[in-house]
């Protein structure tokens, strides 16, 4: 079992974030915030498939009038993401936010005190979202460029700055679009700091190589233990961020009760259609909460041997037909074309295992 880095304990609004808790995932609405009905629908699609925390966009005082209703509508508890204006913070926080996200690199260090102080006030927490394309002018000189090295100092300086105000309700963030600076700045501000840590690559591009890019850094960290809660960024949809993110949880364990697909990539050995199987499964299985592990394997090559180790194992027998395990034994020889629903019958039986 992997072991996760200790760390504090935080509350965002009901939603614990840290060690105790289990990792959450993240997307942020790409609406126009003003628009109190747009956002909603993107918050609702988002809790739907899964988004445990989301973040919205607070760059206008009207954005944070809005806000007001999104937070009160919201099924999930509402981070305000600012930048620039510490007036938007106090006015998210004042729109009961229950996270504020703020750049240290683009908010003066003396409107700090006031947003810490409203926050307290509220009961809502912050995240400390450090970026590498907006690191702080002082730091940015010493280093030449936003080095892990520069990006760890600036999130250590602001968690001291936090520290010294009384106020340890924060996570932080160190952020970066290069895969490497991101892992090793994360690597190195978890042996400085006990705070939660939210994980993402940012900016990491359209949907094909913005999966791979954070799966990769996400995925790194999470396997070392390091992180509590995390965010896919990409130039896609915010239903495919949260989607990435939980398959990212997936493959490393991390994601308790689901349902996880294995499938063979298919060859001229297959016997039955694995590619239309295993991906009609696996979007009927998306909402479903057990922990069940379901392997279609076209042929007998592997297929018997993973059937065995898995709840419910199908492998191309013959032409066009199944033999479907469950839990090791032998359960049933079916047609291709009836394995989704006996899979989905047998299913809808069986319980989790006993951990
Ligand atoms: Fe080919 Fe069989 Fe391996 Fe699938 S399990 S890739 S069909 S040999």
């Amino acid at each position: 079992m992997m072991q996760r880095r200790r760390t504090r304990q935080i509350n965002v609004n009901g939603v614990g974030v840290g060690s105790d808790f289990p990792i959450t995932v993240q997307t942020m609405t790409n609406s126009n915030t003003e628009d109190i009905g747009a956002t909603l629908i993107q918050i609702h699609d988002a809790a739907e498939a899964g988004c445990n925390l989301i973040r919205v966009s607070c760059p206008t005082k009207a954005s944070t009038q809005a806000l007001r209703d999104i937070v009160k509508l919201s099924p999930i508890p509402v981070i305000a993401d600012i930048h620039f204006h510490y007036k938007r913070a106090l006015e998210a926080l004042d729109a009961t936010a229950a996270c504020v996200r703020i750049n240290p690199g683009n908010i003066a260090p003396s409107d700090i005190a006031e947003i810490v102080s409203a926050a307290r006030y509220n009961g809502a927490a912050i995240r400390i979202g450090i970026n590498s394309g907006s690191l702080e002018e002082s730091v940015l000189k010493k280093y030449g460029e936003p080095t892990a090295v520069a990006i760890v100092e600036s999130a250590v300086s602001h968690c001291h700055r936090l520290e010294d105000l009384g106020f340890t309700n924060f996570k932080v963030s160190v952020k970066s679009s290069d895969v490497r600076t991101m892992i090793t700045a994360y690597r190195q501000l978890s042996n400085e700091i006990g705070y939660p840590l939210h994980l993402g690559v940012t900016e990491a591009g359209p949907v094909i190589p913005g999966t791979i890019k954070s799966a990769i850094g996400i995925g790194a960290l999470l396997a070392d233990g390091i992180g509590d809660t995390i965010r896919v960024s990409l130039s896609g949809s915010i239903i495919d961020e949260v989607n990435v993110g939980q398959q990212i949880l997936k493959s490393l364990g991390l994601l308790a009760n689901c349902v996880n697909v294995v499938s063979c990539p298919t060859c001229a050995r297959s016997n039955i259609d694995v590619i239309q199987i295993a991906s009609a499964l696996e979007q009927h299985c998306s909402t479903i909460q057990k922990a069940i592990k379901i392997s279609v394997l076209g042929c007998v090559v592997n297929g018997i041997g993973e059937a065995k180790n898995v709840d419910i194992g199908v492998f191309g027998f013959t032409d066009g037909i199944a033999k479907v395990y469950v839990r090791g034994e032998e359960y049933d020889t079916v047609t291709d074309d009836h394995v989704i629903e006996t899979v989905l019958d047998i299913l809808n039986n069986l319980e989790s295992p006993e951990n």
